[in-house]
């Protein structure tokens, strides 16, 4: 997802059973396995991987969206946060 004018980047991982939000250049991904592994020193997520795997090889598809949607998506990916965590 790109925001303009800004310019800035979300990047929605497509998994078995959820959509992960990611932002490489942040290292930061929405999944558990980002919270319980990559945020305590381990190795970065395979969501983190496969995106920049994807923009290296140019392999993605680009969705444009206005910048004033950008607090939205955030607040968004907070609140699955919460859902993901609370499900275990
Ligand atoms: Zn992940």
């Amino acid at each position: 997802m790109l925001f303009l004018p800004s310019g800035k980047r979300l990047w929605i991982v497509v998994g078995k059973d959820n959509e992960y939000w990611t932002d490489p250049d942040l290292g930061f991904c929405s999944c558990k396995d980002f919270y319980f592994t990559t945020l305590s020193g381990g190795d970065e997520c395979y969501h983190l991987k496969s995106v920049r795997k994807a923009i290296e090889e140019n392999r993605f598809t680009t969705i444009k969206f206005a910048d004033s949607e950008y607090v939205g998506y955030l607040q968004a990916i907070a609140e699955d946060n919460v859902n993901l965590l609370g499900r275990s």
